[in-house]
C-alpha cells in the first residue's frame, strides 16, 4: 500500500489548484468586493449566498454554516473523500506529480476513516476464517493437521490461524 503523499507535494497541489476553478464546478460564483467571491453554500440550503472564496489566500468560508478551510478541504467535503484521495484528485486536474514516503508510517490526519475500514475488514476476515477451521466439515484436515502439531483451539484462535473454505480461496 502506498505511503503518505510527500508533504511538498502537497504544497505544490494546493499552490497549483485554483480554489476557484474547482469551487466554480459546484458553486455560480459572483464577484463580492476586492479579492472575494460569493456563491450558495454547497453544505448548507440557503437562499442568499453567504458562502465566500478567496482565490488569493486560497480559502473559503460559509458564514451561514462555518463550513470553512482550503482547496483540500473542500474537495474532501463536497466529494466525501478522504485526504489522500482528495489531494490524488487535485494533483491530476493540476498536473502535479505525487511522491509517497516509504515504509508507511503513521498516516497522521490522514484517511483515519480507510485505516478502520481495513482494520474491520481483516478482523472480519480473521474471524470468519477462524470460524471456518472450527466448523466447517472440510476444515478437518486442517484441524487434524494443526493437532498434529500440537495446536489447540485455543492456540489456533490466538494465532490467527484460520481455515480457507474451497469457494472464498482466491
Ligand atoms: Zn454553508
Amino acid at each position: 500500500m502506498a505511503g503518505r503523499i510527500k508533504a511538498e507535494d502537497v504544497a505544490l497541489v494546493k499552490e497549483r489548484a485554483s480554489i476557484e476553478d474547482v469551487v466554480r464546478q459546484h458553486v455560480t460564483l459572483r464577484n463580492a468586493g476586492p479579492g472575494s467571491l460569493k456563491g450558495l453554500c454547497p453544505f448548507h440550503d440557503e437562499k442568499t449566498p453567504s458562502f465566500t472564496v478567496r482565490p488569493a489566500v486560497g480559502s473559503y468560508h460559509c458564514f451561514g454554516c462555518g463550513e470553512g478551510g482550503d482547496v483540500i478541504d473542500f474537495v474532501r467535503k463536497v466529494d466525501h473523500l478522504d485526504f489522500t484521495e482528495a489531494v490524488e484528485r487535485l494533483a491530476v486536474s493540476s498536473g502535479v506529480e505525487l511522491h509517497y514516503e516509504e515504509g508507511g508510517g503513521p498516516r497522521q490526519g490522514e484517511a483515519p476513516g480507510r485505516r478502520a475500514r481495513l482494520v474491520e475488514a481483516h478482523r472480519a476476515a480473521a474471524e470468519f476464517y477462524g470460524d471456518a477451521l472450527i466448523t466447517l466439515g472440510e476444515a478437518r484436515q486442517g484441524r487434524d493437521f494443526l493437532r498434529g502439531k500440537g495446536f489447540d483451539g485455543a492456540a489456533a484462535k490466538r494465532f490467527g490461524v484460520g481455515y480457507a473454505p474451497v469457494g472464498e480461496r482466491t
